[in-house]
């Protein structure tokens, strides 16, 4: 069981994406918003985060970059969601810190799969788990 930010504008993406995950038996923590996302990962602290590329005001990209910076939360696994099959969008997620990216409308199988990948494996945010003496490489000013 993990607990599971979901950051989604759209009610029937969310709906269907809180019923994928209570029935995979988590917790969805949902926030119709980047800014309300933002506030409780850093509240919550969750495991995974779902978010939304296309977000009424902040974009979720933006604030999966926020997220990444941000030691509090650079830890926590992000999925991005694209409703576009987009090249540039998985690209541009990558870019701004995202583990993984999944296309819109969502398939249960791939989510499940990309979930417990992330949830299983440690993950290494460059900024977070550089032993002492080693440079941080994501501490330099970009
Ligand atoms: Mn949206």
């Amino acid at each position: 069981m993990a607990k599971v930010l979901v950051v989604e504008d759209n009610p029937a993406n969310m709906k269907l994406t809180s019923m994928l995950l209570h029935s995979a038996g988590h917790v969805v923590l949902p926030a119709v918003d980047a800014e309300t996302g933002l506030r409780l990962a850093l509240a919550e602290q969750p495991d995974l985060i779902l978010i939304d590329i296309q977000l009424p005001g902040m974009d979720g990209l933006a604030a999966t970059a926020i997220l990444k910076e941000d030691p509090a939360t650079a830890a926590i696994p992000i999925i991005a969601l694209s409703a576009l099959a987009m090249k540039a969008d998985k690209e541009r997620s990558q870019t701004a810190g995202c583990d993984a990216y999944i296309v819109k409308p969502l398939r249960y199988k791939e989510l499940y799969a990309v979930m417990d990948h992330l949830l299983q494996e440690p993950q290494p945010p460059a900024n977070q788990t550089t032993p002492p003496g080693l440079p941080a490489t994501g501490q330099h000013p970009t």
